[in-house]
């Protein structure tokens, strides 16, 4: 059973085909600059040659052509026609309070879509879109969302609902959300497994550290509570976006430099974080080598504040769950910094974690960093965001039921 996992961004859509008879990827790839001039599709068959194909790409349909074209191309393609792909799996970021968990889609579940999308209006719109595209073109083929917020719906009110008049929950759905809920989830759930634990014993702080980062605390399996919120601008210091911030400092800033609500929008989301206080570049590389080796000490300090957020937010999370059992860092700079994972972890003895600076010593592997005799275990878990996707889509289309 082959099924292709879609993720549509305003410009760019990456995919992979999964065989699921084993969890094996067949193909993977990645169009960029979608509606744009020179729109290129990376295409990645396994184990053969990436090839590079420069194409007119003018939208969302033409990026799903273009991917089918090349999966079943003659040379390059991993299956001989579409007939091969069982079911399309989405990854959807916003599905607000309508969606606790993964749905086939259906007219209604489009139409709850759209309603959803005025709160994430960069990513559900493009998220549709794919949708749309893959309808057209395959018809006959089921198709699956899977939600960036469904994993936190389970969050107990008094996480997710903000200090503001309770009407702007009940009107308008201001609340804390949470995103990256398909990586929390994925990753609590592997280390409960190389535990060989059951899930609903262990507290657990997820910490997906990449581009975007947030941290999640899961009590017995459940998320209780999560550091982005109504968007995924809250929480964290992050590569372009702000994180938490006093809310007054928006009119403050408004006033004074006469951005506008859009232009203060991207202020906030696109120049912010660690590229806007080291003046650096928004990638935690380029950030640690001027630091490191440039002695760039705005990019010193970037690096300082993101890792006192983090530790911050842990403290929180094991003081929300009274105690933690493990902690685990995931996603680029969870997965490939020793660094940052250091930097946290030396604040946290006061919890009994220990870590073991030559397990630490290594990048993008499934491994425990604690020593023996860590009171909490810490653990490195790379995520796989798609595979979650991959397995939804098929339990959905096997089961025949809705959602799960
Ligand atoms: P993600 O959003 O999960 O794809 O993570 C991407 C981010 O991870 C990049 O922007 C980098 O900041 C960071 N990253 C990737 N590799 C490394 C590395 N070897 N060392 C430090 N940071 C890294």
């Amino acid at each position: 059973m082959k099924i292709l996992v879609i993720n549509c961004g305003s410009s760019s859509l990456k995919y992979q085909l999964f065989d699921m008879t084993d969890e094996s990827v067949l193909a993977k790839g990645l169009i960029e600059r979608i509606g744009l001039a020179g729109s290129v599709l990376t295409h990645e068959p396994e184990g053969r040659e990436k090839v590079k194909i420069t194409a007119e790409v003018d939208n969302h349909t033409a990026a799903i052509k273009l991917v089918v074209d090349a999966l079943t191309h003659k040379d390059y393609g991993v299956i001989k026609t579409m007939q091969e792909i069982y079911a399309v799996g989405h990854r959807v970021v916003h599905g607000a309070e309508k969606f606790a968990g993964s749905v086939r889609i259906t007219p209604e579940v489009m139409q709850a879509l759209e309603e959803c999308s005025e709160m994430a209006p960069l990513h559900n719109p493009p998220n549709i879109s794919g949708i749309n595209a893959c309808e057209e073109l395959m018809p006959q083929v089921p198709q699956v969302g899977v939600f960036d917020t469904a994993f936190h719906q389970t969050m107990p009110p008094k996480a997710y609902i903000y200090g503001l008049p309770y009407e702007a929950y009940e009107k308008y759905g201001v609340r804390r959300y949470g995103f990256h809920g398909t990586s929390h989830r994925f990753v609590s759930g592997r280390v409960a497994e190389v535990l060989g634990r059951d899930i609903k014993e262990l507290k657990i702080i997820t910490c997906h550290l990449g581009n975007g980062s947030s941290i999640a605390a899961i009590e017995y399996g459940q998320s209780i509570d999560t550091s982005m919120g109504f968007t995924p601008l809250e929480g964290l210091v992050m590569g372009t976006r702000s994180g938490d911030l006093d809310p007054a400092i928006i009119p403050y800033l408004m006033k004074k430099t006469g951005m506008n609500a859009d232009e203060i929008d991207t202020y906030i989301n696109k120049k912010s974080g660690v590229l806007g206080i080291s003046g650096v570049s928004s990638d935690f590389r380029d950030i640690e080598v001027a630091a490191w080796k440039e002695g760039n000490q705005r990019a010193q300090l970037a690096l300082d504040i993101f890792a006192y957020k983090v530790i911050k937010d842990i403290g929180a999370y094991a003081a929300a769950m009274n105690g933690v059992d493990v902690i685990v860092f995931t996603a680029g700079l969870g997965e490939k910094s020793k660094e940052t994972r250091a930097d946290v972890c030396k604040n946290l003895s006061y919890l009994g974690v220990k870590l073991d600076d030559e397990k630490n010593n290594v990048r993008s592997q499934l491994r425990e960093i604690s020593t023996e005799d860590s009171k909490v275990k810490v653990f490195i878990i790379p995520t796989n965001e798609e595979l979650v996707i991959a397995r939804d889509t098929k339990e959905i289309c096997v089961s025949g039921r809705d959602r799960i």
